[in-house]
């Protein structure tokens, strides 16, 4: 039987058994593999690290899109950065007075692969007539932006290795600055501290040059494994992150949407981090510069 071995660290993977191969193909941009797990359901790598499972993709969608979106609670216009799988944009799409939805992907394999052999992540969502769609870098659709503004922009990217990295750069979040709207927000997936400390560090120095409140909030996703995951969080506007639960509540009841993972008060809670996290933060990043 084949398994998947993940090459995301060196002294250390995950594997999955490979009951059913999809897909597997180097596109123009990283080499993408859809498989069927009898746990998991279907998983899709990019250059060899897990991107997303049916299994448990709903926590890491819910908490990357509803958390801004609610904390907000007047969006009208998000950009997605990534997010080839379509869930996050599934997510976006429930909230129905949100008006358009930019969403940019670098890959346009990994979003056709996606909508033929994940359907459920995507759910229809690439169908919805606010979205418009951009094949293009991230980083060159950001700093070409001019009057675009968005209320919420979700950096849903890889890791900061490949076509990802230039989504952790200083002047990718100085340009997501630019083109937020006065109190928006933005979420950016920020891998797992536990394994991955440095990027906390990089994302605090470099996002928070930008953005008066920066800060992460974190959940645990089992296939991003090694404890919890971390979101960057960046805004003008500090009372963003002293929303009430109440309100939040109101909010995630006007929406109509069911959700399985996130709650006002699992919102509230994502925002405390471990004491080993903050003490970390407290150090500078090995390569803050870029
Ligand atoms: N949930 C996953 C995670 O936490 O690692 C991310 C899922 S999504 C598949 C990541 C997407 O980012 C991929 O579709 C990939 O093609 C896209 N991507 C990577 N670099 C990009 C860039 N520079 N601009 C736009 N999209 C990019």
């Amino acid at each position: 039987m084949k398994e998947f071995q993940e090459t995301l660290y060196d002294s250390i993977s995950q594997c999955f058994r490979i009951d059913r191969m999809y897909f597997e193909h180097k596109t123009e941009h990283q080499h993408l593999m859809i498989f069927h797990n009898a746990f998991l359901g279907r998983v899709m790598t990019l250059d060899g690290i897990v991107q997303t499972t049916e299994r448990d993709e709903f926590i890491y969608h819910e908490m990357m899109a509803h958390v801004p979106i609610l904390a907000h609670g007047r969006v009208r216009d998000v950009l997605i950065i990534g997010g080839g799988d379509g869930a996050m944009l599934r997510e976006v799409c429930k909230h129905r007075d949100i008006e358009r939805i930019v969403m940019v992907e670098i890959d346009a394999e990994v979003i056709e692969m996606a909508r033929q052999y994940l359907p459920n992540h995507s759910a229809g969502a690439f169908d919805d007539p606010r979205l418009e769609l951009v094949i293009s870098d991230g980083m060159d659709f950001v700093r070409g932006a001019e009057a675009e503004r968005f209320d919420v922009i979700i950096s849903d990217s890889t890791d900061p290795i490949g076509p990802g990295e230039v989504l952790f750069s200083d002047d990718f979040y100085g340009q997501c600055r630019r083109i937020l709207k006065p109190g928006g927000a933005m979420a950016t997936q920020n891998g797992v501290p536990f394994f991955q400390i440095d990027e906390v560090r990089q994302t605090r120095e470099r996002m928070g040059r930008h953005f008066a409140d920066q800060c992460f909030y974190s959940a645990a996703v089992p296939t991003y494994y090694g404890g919890i995951m971390t979101f960057g969080w960046g805004s003008d506007n500090p009372e963003l992150r002293r929303v009430d639960r109440e309100t939040l509540a109101a909010r995630l009841a006007a929406s109509d949407i069911e959700t399985r993972y996130y709650t006002p008060d699992i919102h509230l809670a994502s925002f405390a981090l471990p004491k080993y996290l903050l003490d970390a933060l407290e150090e500078p990043a090995a390569d803050a510069a870029q």
